[in-house]
C-alpha cells in the first residue's frame, strides 16, 4: 500500500497526455465519495428509495436516454483536473460540494423521468411540454421569466421540457423554502404537481431500470490534450468596431499594467457569470474574450492601477451586452 492521498497522483505532464481511461478515475475515494454518499441519503430522505441512479464519472454531467445512469464530468474527480479544465476555458459545472449536489438534483430529475416515462403522462406534458420539442443548444432566455424555477446557471429550466422538469425537480427536492419563494408565481404551480407526483410515485416501482453507461471514464480513450483540443484560436465571425471599445477602456501608452492580462485574469469568472445571467454559452464567450485579449495586445493597450475597477466593469457590461444580443461567433 503506499501512503494516504485523495485520488491519483500524476505529473501534470502525465495527467493531460495519458488516455483518460488510464487515469484511475473514481468516485471513491476523491473529494465525490461523501457527497455521492450525502445524496443517495437526500434521496432516501426524500422517500425515493426505490430510485438508485447509477452513479458514474463521464465526459460531462448527464443522464444517458432511457437509463437510469447518472454521469458526473470526470474533471470533478481530481483537484488537478478540475484546475486543467478551468485553464482550458471550461466552465467548472460543481465549484464545491452544494453545487454539486445542485447538479445531482437536476440529474435525479432525469433519472425520475425516464424511471416512470414521465414525457408520456398528459399532465407532465400540460405542465412542462413536449419532450419530442427539438433540443436546442442555443436557446433564448428571458430572465426572471415567472413560469420556471431559476437553478442552475443560464436560465436552464428554459431550454426544454425536460430541463424544466429536472431544474423544477432539483428545486423540490432541496427542500424547504420553495413555496414561499416562488409564492405567486406561475412556477409554483409546477413545484406543488412535483410534490403531489413524488407522493405517488414513491409508492410505484420504476419501469425502466435500464443502467447503461454512456462514456464512461473507463472508455475514454483520447488524452485530456485531446479532449480539450480547440484548435487554433480565430478571429473570424467577431463583431467589427471592437478596437473602438477596446481604446475607449485601456490606454494607449504608459499605464500600469497590460489591458490584455486584465481580461486574462477576469475570463474564468466573467464567462461563468456571462452564463449565469444570459445564458450565451462559455465557448462563446471565451473565444470573444480571447479576441478581445489579442487584440488588446496588438494595440499595445494598458490599464493605470487606479482605473482597473473601471476597466473590469466595462469589460463586463461590453461582453455582456453581445452576449444578450448573441452577436458572438457559435464554434
Ligand atoms: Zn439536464
Amino acid at each position: 500500500m503506499t501512503g494516504v492521498f485523495s485520488g491519483p497522483v500524476f505529473e501534470t505532464r502525465s495527467l493531460t497526455a495519458t488516455p483518460i481511461r488510464d487515469l484511475g478515475l473514481t468516485i471513491a475515494d476523491t473529494q465525490l465519495e461523501p457527497i455521492v454518499v450525502h445524496f443517495l441519503a437526500e434521496i432516501d430522505g426524500a422517500g425515493l428509495s426505490r430510485i438508485r441512479p447509477r452513479i458514474y464519472l463521464s465526459t460531462e454531467w448527464g443522464v444517458p436516454a432511457d437509463t437510469i445512469a447518472l454521469g458526473i464530468p470526470f474533471y470533478l474527480a481530481s483537484p488537478e483536473l478540475t484546475d486543467l479544465h478551468r485553464a482550458k476555458g471550461g466552465l467548472v459545472e460543481g465549484t464545491d460540494a452544494e453545487d454539486i449536489l445542485r447538479y445531482l438534483r437536476h440529474e435525479l430529475g432525469h433519472v425520475i423521468s425516464h424511471s416512470y416515462k414521465l414525457g408520456e403522462d398528459a399532465e407532465w406534458v400540460r405542465m412542462f411540454g413536449s419532450t419530442a420539442q427539438p433540443y436546442r443548444d442555443h436557446y433564448r432566455a428571458v430572465p426572471f421569466h415567472p413560469n420556471f424555477v431559476s437553478h442552475l446557471p443560464g436560465w436552464y429550466a428554459q431550454k426544454h421540457p425536460d430541463e424544466d422538469f429536472a431544474e423544477t425537480f432539483a428545486v423540490w427536492m432541496a427542500g424547504s423554502g420553495w413555496a414561499e419563494e416562488y409564492g405567486g408565481r406561475p412556477a409554483l404551480a409546477k413545484l406543488q404537481y412535483v410534490d403531489r407526483l413524488m407522493l405517488r410515485l414513491r409508492m410505484e416501482d420504476p419501469l425502466v431500470t435500464d443502467d447503461e453507461l454512456d462514456e464512461d471514464v473507463s472508455d475514454i480513450a483520447d488524452t485530456f490534450e485531446e479532449l480539450y483540443d480547440f484548435g487554433e484560436d480565430d478571429d473570424r465571425g467577431m463583431p467589427v468596431g471592437l478596437d473602438g471599445a477596446l481604446r475607449s477602456i485601456g490606454r494607449s501608452a504608459g499605464g500600469d499594467f497590460p489591458l490584455a492580462a486584465l481580461i486574462a485574469r477576469i475570463t474564468p469568472s466573467l464567462q461563468s457569470s456571462v452564463y449565469r445571467w444570459t445564458g450565451q454559452f462559455p465557448w462563446n464567450t471565451l473565444s470573444l474574450l480571447r479576441h478581445l485579449e489579442r487584440r488588446s495586445t496588438a494595440l499595445g493597450l494598458s490599464v493605470d492601477r487606479a482605473r482597473e475597477a473601471d476597466a473590469i466593469v466595462a469589460l463586463t457590461a461590453l461582453v455582456s451586452s453581445l452576449a444578450m444580443n448573441q452577436v458572438m461567433s457559435r464554434r
